[in-house]
């Protein structure tokens, strides 16, 4: 299949970017790292009339670590996250989880900012951004804003952005030394979108849990935090009793969706047993 006719801008500035956006609107799309809007416009899913290739945008292309934690560009590939691109936990978690997402040469392409934008329920960053309250930086032509990556998220390819805007930048806070993570994922052969994943990160003093995230992805229409179940760590000391009790509790907190790859009964176990596994790690 080839795509339906369109127009292709380029631009040569943020400025002139959003400019586009804000005249074109919902018929327009931003083209990042196409390595999902290019397969869905050869299909036909996706007819925009218009594109917006980003790829010019130098002020996009950034990646760095401050006080306040990572700040990954619009233009920040997969691939980038192949090797610790900051010292500590988090570092290492996301050099773990990018081996998971696609294959070598998709990751070369893909931004992550685009994964964020596309809302795959079975994205892993959607589901770093989501257990590691990452926020997001929205522009457009009538200003900028911040969202947290809690209200970001909609549901299956939906997401807080608005037809004019245009993701710029995601914000990772930084995890101490004292974080410990662990990530679980499952999908049927490697490079498969996830059919279920969780991530856990535990903050563990002396034994007990001081502060914890969990979250899973894959398995509902978005990935989800497990708010109550990490309400349910903290104060506890680490056990496999602790671990199983709330594998168990995940198992009944979710609300899987069934579909050609898994039913719903399957993801619900598959959760309890992402769960189980990620903080396995996370504690060992
Ligand atoms: P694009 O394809 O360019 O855009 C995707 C959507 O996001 C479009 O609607 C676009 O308009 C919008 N968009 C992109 N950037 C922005 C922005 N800065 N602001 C606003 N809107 C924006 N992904 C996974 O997470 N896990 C997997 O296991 C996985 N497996 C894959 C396997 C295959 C075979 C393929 C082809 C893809 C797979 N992907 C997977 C998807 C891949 O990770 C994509 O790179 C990612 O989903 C989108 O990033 P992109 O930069 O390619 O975005």
């Amino acid at each position: 299949m080839k795509p339906a006719a369109f127009d292709y801008f380029r631009p040569a500035s943020l400025a002139e970017a959003l400019a586009l956006l804000a005249t074109y609107k919902d018929d327009c799309k931003i083209l990042a790292g196409g390595q999902s809007l290019v397969p869905a416009m050869n299909f036909r899913l996706a007819r925009p009339a218009v594109l917006i290739d980003i790829n010019d945008l130098s002020e996009l292309d950034d990646l760095r670590a401050d006080a306040d934690g990572l700040r990954i560009g619009a233009l920040t590939r997969h691939a980038a996250f192949h090797r610790p691109v900051v010292d500590g936990p988090l570092g290492t978690l996301l050099a773990k989880v990018v081996g998971h997402i696609a294959h070598y040469p998709i990751r070369q392409r893909g931004t992550f900012a685009g994964s964020l934008a596309h809302a795959d329920p079975a994205s892993e960053w959607c589901l770093v951004a989501t257990a590691l309250d990452a926020v997001v930086v929205a522009k457009s032509a009538r200003g900028d804003r911040t969202i947290a990556a809690c209200d970001f998220f909609h549901g299956t390819f939906t997401t807080d952005l608005s037809a004019d805007e245009l993701l710029a930048e995601v914000r990772l806070p930084p995890l101490a030394p004292c974080w410990r993570t662990g990530f679980y994922e499952f999908s049927r052969r490697a490079g498969d979108f996830a059919l279920g994943m969780a991530l856990a990160a535990l903050n563990i003093d002396a034994g007990v849990i001081k502060d914890a995230r969990l979250g899973i992805g894959g398995i509902s229409n978005r990935a989800i935090r497990l708010r109550k179940l990490e309400d349910r760590l903290v104060g506890q000391r680490v056990s496999p009793e602790l671990i199983d009790a709330i594998a168990r509790d995940a198992w009944a907190a979710v609300d899987p969706l069934g579909d050609i790859h898994a039913s719903p009964e399957y993801r619900r176990d598959l959760a309890a047993t992402a769960v189980k596994r990620a903080l396995t790690e996370a504690a060992a």
